[in-house]
């Protein structure tokens, strides 16, 4: 994979990224902390997007690397799927590997998605997680079998009727999107593919859904039409008052990648926030960021986080 290199000068920054000569990068000059090996991956969509250079390296000179010493009374891992557990869209042997260690060692993990309550109802009895918050805190789904809708819904039936007639207002408008094929396996919300839709497309989606009363996320898969305070990082923090009243914010770590992950970076709820290295994607978006980011990428930075988590585990289990 291309990558663009430090300049040997001490504050500055240069590289070429040969196949996409529009990631010129000569020139800039910016007090860079950061460590990480970028890659042409994590800097195209910024530039082709027209967001500066110079603001996407302050954006990411605020993430720090991980580090032992935060992680170690760590007991729970509240993460997002696609593209966080998933590898190019499915689960790896890694990820069954490191889930099955971390719950041998009494590490939880919550699984938190924008996925259907379908798809989640499934995958919550198949994986070793406690249990798994579906449609961006929709519902929950313990691994035990019981379910919680976390949103005031009073009759589903007329929801989704309402969420029928705004994706239809949308497509009215931008007749390209489809309903995601998994739509019809939900109950509080409503997707489309975010295949093909530029920025601006998403932007102007997301305020037709604002003034019609409703809110709008996506994610690197799917947007999202959904009712106004319905959140991740909400449905999480219900999911952790009523199951698990004893964990301090220092026990949570919360993982994501994208923009529906927002509200998990929230550094005031959720100190210790990580982002996998696909976030840089978004960073300069992102009115939340992680606190810190992997080197690896997808499943691999979540193995990456899980074996530091656990080494952390094992170092303050010797030494207490
Ligand atoms: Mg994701």
């Amino acid at each position: 994979m291309p990558t663009i290199h430090e300049s040997p000068e001490p504050q500055g920054f240069g590289g070429r990224c040969p196949p996409h000569k529009s990631c010129i990068l000569f020139n800039c000059r910016v007090n860079i902390k950061w460590r990480f090996v970028l890659t042409h991956d994590a800097i195209a969509p910024a530039d082709k997007d027209g967001v500066r250079f110079v603001d996407f390296m302050a954006a990411l000179s605020q993430l720090q690397p991980l580090s032992l010493d935060q992680f170690k009374v760590v007991r729970l891992i509240a993460t997002d799927m696609d593209g966080t557990l998933t590898q190019h869209g499915k689960f790896t042997p890694a990820l069954l590997q490191v889930l099955t260690e971390l719950a041998a060692n009494g590490i939880q993990v919550l699984i938190v998605t924008g996925r259907s309550a379908g798809w989640v109802n499934g995958i919550v009895s198949y994986l070793p997680v406690v249990g798994a918050i579906a449609e961006n805190g929709g519902l929950f789904y313990q691994a035990s079998g019981g379910e919680e809708l976390l949103v005031p819904i009073f009759d589903l039936v007329e929801h989704r009727q309402q969420l029928a007639e705004m994706f239809g207002g949308l497509q009215a408008e931008f007749p390209q999107i489809q309903e995601s094929s998994d739509n019809r396996f939900r109950i509080t919300d409503w997707t489309f593919d975010v295949q093909g839709l530029s920025l601006e497309d998403l932007q102007q989606m997301h305020d037709r859904c604002q003034s019609a009363g409703w809110d709008f996320t996506y994610s690197t898969v799917q947007c999202h039409i959904k009712p106004l305070h319905q959140e991740k990082a909400i449905g999480l923090s219900q999911v952790l008052n009523q199951y698990f009243p004893d964990l301090t914010p220092e026990q949570i770590v919360t993982v994501g990648d994208s923009p529906n992950d927002e509200s998990l970076f929230a550094g005031d709820r959720f100190p210790l926030a990580v982002g996998v290295a696909n976030v840089l994607h978004y960073v300069d978006r992102l009115a939340h960021k992680p606190a810190y980011v992997t080197q690896a990428s997808e499943v691999a930075g979540f193995c990456e986080l899980a074996q530091l988590i656990l080494k952390a585990f094992h170092s303050s289990s010797r030494s207490g």
